[in-house]
């Protein structure tokens, strides 16, 4: 993609290196996909040379929580998010009669009921009327229910009336459908969609993608993206969502987990919480583990020496997990992550801090859903002023990383920086600086990989980026160019 020589010096207005002391310089020598040297006045060499005069560079970004497969897929199949009426869906639907057949059946994704004229599931029997004789699963928003057709139907066992009678698949049969038709995407479309997440993600100056993949009965996925690391445009680290050591160990992964749910999530009040819900004051979300069997995932991991990640959102979910990790360790060797990790309180804080667990926070969280009006208050009432607290969090000296969760918000570094830095609870806004340094030096950190990139110092990696405007000025800038291992991976037309 590149035809730079393998030895070049850039030049910037400023160069930051986000390392301890974030130095800024002015140029800097790559030789072969490393950094060299760098040079605070421009330097006398002879030497091939790229002049970004007036922009500023910094590391290539770390988004430290992603989907890569889902996200491809909902890039790859249609999206329902606009739609506002059955006519409109279904009209959509027969518009990708090439791409059902190419693939043996339909996804539709960001279905919601509430938000079309009719203000409910799609039937069966509508959707049959498109006349195709392939499967066809249109999935609810927060991927916890769907509406199917008669062939998808077919496919599944005659266990319970209502979804027959309808094609409205909730609970227990939604989620054997969901597993059952993951099974029918073939490698090469799981590798389609890894390879159009990846783009998206380079072209927002992602250099590294950590990505949150398979699951105990998706067998297939984090095994193919292993097979095909090397041919990726950026760095991919999976994390395996399973709790089978045995098969992280067999691919030769030093970490486990991602999305593994300790508890749901505020959407669907499922995320596990100490007082009731705002809007539901009879529920307060539920545990899916027990002590035990945690604990038993967790000796088992640390005796192996990985790597955890473990989705927790409400703080009793995260008590539990630090409840957990109490009994076991007393520091934290293997760098053990709690994801998301969004309802918190001062003693917890501290119980986090205590036990040096890292923290993978998705700031962009707070731009679509905090503040005293949107769902984080719905849900919690005033408990929305404790949610995604990162000046808390980086006060007590925690590692706190930065992610998107893909899908669930855009592929998008700058964005995630801007909501940490404009948190609508003005006391838990972090800097500039702070905000850069969770999508670079900390998410390096949280893959044990703080020594090779996530600052730009001698012998790092050359993964910097080109950015229009000063970061450390600004939130609001543009990727102009992308670097990865030396080479041009990315230009903004
Ligand atoms: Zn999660
Ligand atoms: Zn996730």
């Amino acid at each position: 993609m590149s035809d730079l020589p393998s030895t070049y010096i850039i030049e910037a207005q400023r160069i930051y290196t986000m390392d301890e002391e974030n130095q800024s310089y002015c140029a800097m020598l790559v030789d072969n996909g490393r950094i060299k040297t760098l040079f605070a006045a421009s330097p006398l060499l002879s030497l091939p040379k790229i002049e970004f005069s007036s922009y500023f560079i910094v590391p290539g970004f770390i988004d430290s929580h992603t989907h890569i497969l889902l996200y491809g897929l909902q890039k790859i199949f249609p999206d329902l998010s606009d739609a506002q009426s059955i006519a409109e869906i279904l009209e959509i639907i027969a518009a990708h009669q090439s791409l059902t057949q190419q693939v043996g059946f339909l996804f539709c994704y960001n279905f919601e009921p509430e938000k079309i004229k009719e203000r409910r599931y799609i039937y069966k029997d509508e959707i049959d009327r498109i006349g195709f004789s392939y499967p066809i699963i249109i999935f609810r928003a927060d991927m916890h229910s769907a509406s199917v057709n008669s062939a998808a139907l077919k496919l599944l066992p005659q266990s319970d009336k209502f979804s027959f009678q309808t094609g409205i698949l909730k609970g227990n049969i939604y989620e054997y459908t969901y597993k059952t038709f993951l099974k029918f995407i073939s490698p090469d479309l799981r590798l389609k969609a890894f390879r159009i997440t990846l783009n998206d993600a380079l072209a927002s100056g992602i250099t590294t993608l950590v990505t949150m993949l398979g699951s105990e009965e998706d067998s297939e996925s984090c095994e193919l993206l292993v097979e095909n690391l090397a041919s990726f445009p950026i760095e991919v680290v999976p994390f395996y969502q399973t709790q089978n050591i045995n098969r992280v160990k067999k691919l030769g992964l030093k970490r486990i987990g991602g999305c593994i749910l300790i508890d749901g999530s505020f959407g669907s009040h499922t995320a596990a919480i100490f007082d009731n819900y705002n809007d539901e004051p009879h529920t307060n979300g539920i545990l899916y583990l027990s002590d035990q069997e945690l604990e038993n995932f967790f000796k088992a991991a640390e005796s192996e020496g990985l790597q955890t990640a473990v989705h927790a959102i409400g703080d009793r979910a995260i008590d539990q997990v630090v409840r957990v990790w109490e009994k076991i360790i007393k520091s934290n060797t293997y760098r053990h992550r709690i994801e998301h990790c969004e309802l918190l309180n001062d003693t917890l804080i501290q119980r986090i801090k205590d036990l040096g667990l890292l923290v993978s926070a998705q700031p962009a969280f707070e731009y679509f859903w905090g503040g005293p009006e949107k769902l984080y208050a719905i849900r919690l009432g005033e408990r929305w002023r404790s949610t995604n607290h990162l000046a808390k969090l980086i006060s007590h000296g925690i590692k706190v990383l930065g992610g998107s969760d893909a899908p669930v918000t855009p592929l998008n570094p700058l964005l995630g920086i801007k909501s940490a830095v404009y948190h609508p609870n003005p006391e838990a806004r972090i800097s500039i600086l702070e905000a850069m340094k969770m999508f670079s030096v900390n998410g390096a950190y949280g893959i044990f990989a703080e020594n090779r990139i996530g600052a730009l110092k001698l012998n790092y990696e050359a993964n910097f980026i080109v950015l229009e405007k000063d970061p450390l000025a600004t939130v609001d800038n543009t990727v102009v160019s992308v670097f990865y291992r030396g080479k041009k991976v990315f230009t903004k037309n």
